[in-house]
């Protein structure tokens, strides 16, 4: 049932991409020079099928010990219907977990179809409360009221307490670390910053743009003490921080300061049904020719547990002048 990689990781994680498309775009994730017009996102009969999906997913289940499943994208509320895939997913015997990350633009809408189709947690990035810094990061001017309502409509919906996720680029958000960890404590939705990462080639990386978890702490301590929490289980991503005084915690992801190579159990499926073990692979593995080709289950089965046994990625623990050359894949293609 569990299989293990070359440096003994089991597999726990699958995250799915379902579309490459976005209606935003994040300068750190999809920048507009990059994803303009003219740009070539997966056409429809590239896309892996709901129930190409669904099938890849039973066997990862149900053969390989993943626990949990996160849709993701592109932004996964631009694929139309996706709440029939939640439904289909949300049956797979074994599945201990189905959640979303999702920009939230959609979800005022969406929020209750996802609750009924079967979804249990949901995360939406929101990287500042002003418009004006918000617009900026999103590139789109949209709004950041919109994003709150529908972080209303997803706890009205029993999809809470909601994770909520802020990028911190230095330069452009970092003077809303503060607000945003002050406007969510006690609301019982835990905000969680993350290190701007290299990921993809677009958007221009640098390591002094990163804000490091230490600083992020330090800030938010500095107003409302903080105080660090035991993890909710060994080789969690996120560092827990609760405030002083018990009402409410944050998290911090230092995938760049603090990397968790080691106790990285995720595998990501990209919209187009490459399977990727690293969100720096260079390359993924194409599941989809094998669908595609008649395979039978059992095929495909040996086929991922070949590819995880394999496994040795650690990039962000390599995460040095040797690596930085190499080419990699975009993280609205893969899934973040
Ligand atoms: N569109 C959805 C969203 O934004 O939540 C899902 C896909 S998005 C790629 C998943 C997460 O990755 C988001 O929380 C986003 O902020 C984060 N992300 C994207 N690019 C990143 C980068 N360069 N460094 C760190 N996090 C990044
Ligand atoms: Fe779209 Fe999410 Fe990337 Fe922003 S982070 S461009 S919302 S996929
Ligand atoms: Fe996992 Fe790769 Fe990230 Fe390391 S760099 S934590 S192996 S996805």
């Amino acid at each position: 049932m569990t299989v293990t990689d070359a440096l003994a990781r089991p597999l726990r994680d699958l995250r799915i991409s379902v579309t490459d498309r976005c209606n935003f775009r994040c300068v750190y994730c999809m920048p507009r020079e990059v994803f303009g017009r003219d740009y070539e996102f997966l056409e429809r009969a590239e896309l892996l099928t709901f129930e190409e999906i669904e099938r890849l997913a039973r066997i990862f289940v149900g053969d390989h010990g993943v626990s949990k499943i996160r849709l993701t994208g592109g932004e996964p509320l631009v694929r139309r219907e996706v709440e029939r895939l939640v439904e289909m997913l949300a049956r797979i015997p074994g599945l201990g977990d189905l959640a979303m990350t999702t920009n939230g633009s959609a979800l005022a809408r969406k929020a209750r179809a996802l609750g009924d189709a079967g979804l249990r947690r949901i995360t939406v990035s929101l990287d500042s409360l002003d418009n004006e810094v918000f617009a900026a990061v999103n590139d789109v001017g949209f709004p950041v009221e919109r994003v709150l309502a529908g972080i209303e409509a997803a706890a009205a919906a029993g999809l809470g307490p909601i994770k909520i996720n802020m990028v911190v680029k230095r330069g452009v958000n970092e003077d809303s670390v503060v607000s945003m960890a002050r406007y969510f404590r006690g609301s019982g939705h835990i905000v969680r910053f993350i290190e701007y990462m290299d990921v993809g080639h677009s958007n221009g990386w640098r390591m002094d743009e990163v804000v490091p978890a230490a600083e992020i702490v330090a800030m938010i301590g500095a107003e409302m003490p903080l105080e660090p929490v035991a993890p909710n289980y060994p080789g969690e991503v996120v560092e827990r921080w609760r405030y002083g005084d018990g009402i409410g915690e944050i998290g911090v992801i230092a995938s760049v300061t603090r990397p968790f190579c080691g106790g990285c159990t995720r595998a990501r499926l990209s919209a187009e049904g490459k399977l990727f073990t690293c969100l720096f692979a260079v390359a993924g593995h194409d599941l989809r020719a094998l669908l595609r080709s008649g395979a039978s289950d059992a095929e495909i089965s040996a086929a991922i547990g070949g590819i995880w046994r394999m496994r040795e990625d650690r990039y962000s623990e390599l995460r040095t002048a040797a690596t930085a050359g190499l080419p990699k894949v975009e993280m609205s293609y893969i899934g973040g």
